[in-house]
């Protein structure tokens, strides 16, 4: 089980639960990878067991072809959402982190040239490095963060909450027509322009605002 952890170093008391995600949320990333952008949000979830801890020196597949960063603002959910309204959405965010959205881009590529679904390539286990989340009581309709990753020392990517497509509250209402979002569940915004191929021993710098600034490695 993961645990939600604060940077305090306290923990909640839920368990994570499921993890969902949206397909191309910023314009200049769909293009990248030559995608159309999208006219409503495109939803996909990992469980769970696709978490593990940001802070500490994380794993990728190895043998299943090239394996991208996608750098992600998470929002952890503290309030039920059912068929919720834009408002209620932002009242039920309960913490901000940063996710890592791991994608075997190679099978991705594969799975849809087929039509096939996406699981696979985007919610194996340690799919999803998570840091600890930074407490906030909702969030404000006039939100704006940035955030950024640096690869080795040279800037990968970096996002402004301003791009998205889809804004947050709309994400979360849409999210929770389809599904009910629960306390420890966490939400992935969506990954900016940048994304590439990560390799054994690569340093990375994640920096989310005030909020954040940590170090990681891939083993
Ligand atoms: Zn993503």
């Amino acid at each position: 089980m993961f645990q939600i952890k604060y940077q305090d170093g306290s923990a909640a008391d839920w368990p994570l639960g499921k993890i969902l995600c949206v397909g191309r949320n910023y314009a200049d990333h769909a293009k990248e990878l030559n995608n159309d952008v999208p006219s409503k949000p495109m939803i996909f979830i990992k469980p769970a067991t696709a978490a593990v801890p940001m802070e500490q020196p994380f794993s990728i597949p190895a043998g299943r072809g090239t394996v991208h960063h996608e750098l992600e603002l998470a929002l952890l959910i503290g309030k039920p959402l059912v068929r919720a309204t834009e408002q209620h959405a932002l009242d039920a965010v309960a913490g901000l982190g940063m996710a890592l959205d791991l994608t075997l881009r190679d099978m991705q590529d594969e799975l849809k040239s087929k039509g096939h679904p996406w699981e696979l390539a985007k919610a194996f286990d340690g799919s999803c490095p998570l840091s600890a989340f930074a407490p906030i009581q909702g969030l404000d309709d006039d939100y704006s963060f940035s955030f950024r990753l640096d690869r080795n020392g040279k800037l990968q990517q970096h996002g402004r909450t301003g791009d998205m497509i889809f804004r947050i509250p709309m994400l979360l209402a849409f999210m929770s027509q389809h599904f009910s979002l629960m306390p420890g569940d966490v939400v992935l915004t969506g990954t900016p322009a940048g994304v590439g191929p990560l390799a054994p021993g690569d340093a990375l710098t994640v920096e989310l605002e005030e909020f954040f600034h940590l170090q990681t490695s891939v083993k």
